[in-house]
């Protein structure tokens, strides 16, 4: 007889919208058990929990994890593993104000990983971003999983400090933790202040469209359900102490990405407004993924063109 134990995942952040996609994700191909930890700050949304809110193998704590005396209801049970989406997650607020980016992103990383060393969780998984490694120019190869931590902006640093810690866990203690770190995702649940919903959003209330700089700045694109069924396979297969970059393969100028909506939603270029650029602003991010294809069989399958088209029609049936 196999072990029939249902696995217990913790999930942090799970309001917001990677979070709430992995969920789903997750209770559609597992039968594991999933608690859902969020602060619900502005970026969390009750509804990207739709779905799965009256699911019996799905709990939810408000919760902060940067405050340890909320945390320890959230450990009432020990947990097969920690997935730590949870984080402030926009560069323009953490070019006004670091100081949240520097609680929630840092010491609540570091307030889980205290309760992986204590013997809660068999593993920890943090969602990091393609962002710590700083910006490339239009003719560098893409970054690897070696490429120097560089980050340019307080959020990116904020994440290239988690990564710092979990990795001295990992150094120090042999704890079973592993980093994730991905490309600009897009699709359900993303909030509008950021850039493809607010296009779409935008686009279709016929209002300007901002576009920083000169438009040319290139980000590599990956459809979210792609990003939570890396986060799955890593969960199973990945190595301990080990990270994993994932990406889409789909690079493309901000402008490119305007006028393609534009275009899908038959509204007018004349919606463009250039703005001024944004501080630090990294030119372009660039993910090798070969590590997770060579190693644990990965690869992203829905492309740009399938992924704006769902996340289109999630937007037109759920904007207000
Ligand atoms: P999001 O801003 O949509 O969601 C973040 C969630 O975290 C929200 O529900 C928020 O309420 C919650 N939260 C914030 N502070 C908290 C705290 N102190 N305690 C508990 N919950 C808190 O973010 P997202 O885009 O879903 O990103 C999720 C993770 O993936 C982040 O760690 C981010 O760095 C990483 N990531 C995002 C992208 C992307 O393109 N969105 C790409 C690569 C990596």
């Amino acid at each position: 007889m196999g072990d029939y134990r249902q696995k217990e995942i913790l999930v942090t952040g799970g309001a917001g919208f990677i979070g709430s996609n992995f969920i789903e994700y997750m209770l559609n191909h597992t039968s594991y058990n999933i608690t859902n930890v969020d602060k619900l700050t502005y970026a969390g949304n009750m509804i990207n929990t739709k779905s799965f809110y009256t699911n019996s193998r799905y709990r939810f704590f408000q919760c902060d994890i940067a405050n340890n005396e909320q945390l320890k209801g959230v450990f009432d049970k020990n947990y097969d593993a920690i997935i730590n989406f949870a984080a402030e997650t926009h560069v323009d607020r953490s070019i006004k104000n670091a100081a949240p980016f520097i609680e929630t992103n840092i010491k609540g990383t570091f307030n889980l990983l205290n309760y992986v060393l204590h013997g809660k969780a068999d593993q920890f998984i943090q969602i990091s971003t393609d962002e710590v490694y700083g910006s490339l120019n239009e003719i560098e190869p893409s970054f690897t999983e070696n490429s120097p931590l560089s980050p340019n902006n307080p959020y990116s640093a904020s994440k290239a400090s988690a990564d710092l810690l979990v990795r001295s866990y990992y150094q120090t203690y042999h704890l079973p933790v592993m980093i994730t770190r991905c490309s600009n995702n897009f699709g359900p649940h993303q909030h509008t202040e950021k850039f493809i919903p607010k296009i779409i959003h935008h686009a279709l209330q016929d209002k300007d469209i901002p576009l920083y700089g000169d438009g040319k700045n290139i980000r590599d694109w990956l459809y979210v359900e792609d990003h939570c069924r890396a986060i799955y396979m890593v969960l199973e297969h990945g190595k301990p102490g080990e990270i994993y970059n994932i990406g889409g393969a789909c690079e493309k100028t901000n402008k490119e990405v305007i006028l393609f909506i534009l275009d899908i939603l038959g509204k007018s270029t004349d919606l463009i407004r250039y703005v001024t650029d944004r501080k630090g602003h990294d030119r372009r991010y660039s993910i090798n993924y070969e590590k997770i294809n060579y190693q644990i069989g990965w690869r992203p399958t829905v492309s740009f063109e399938d992924g704006i088209e769902q996340t289109i029609a999630w937007y037109k049936n759920n904007l207000g």
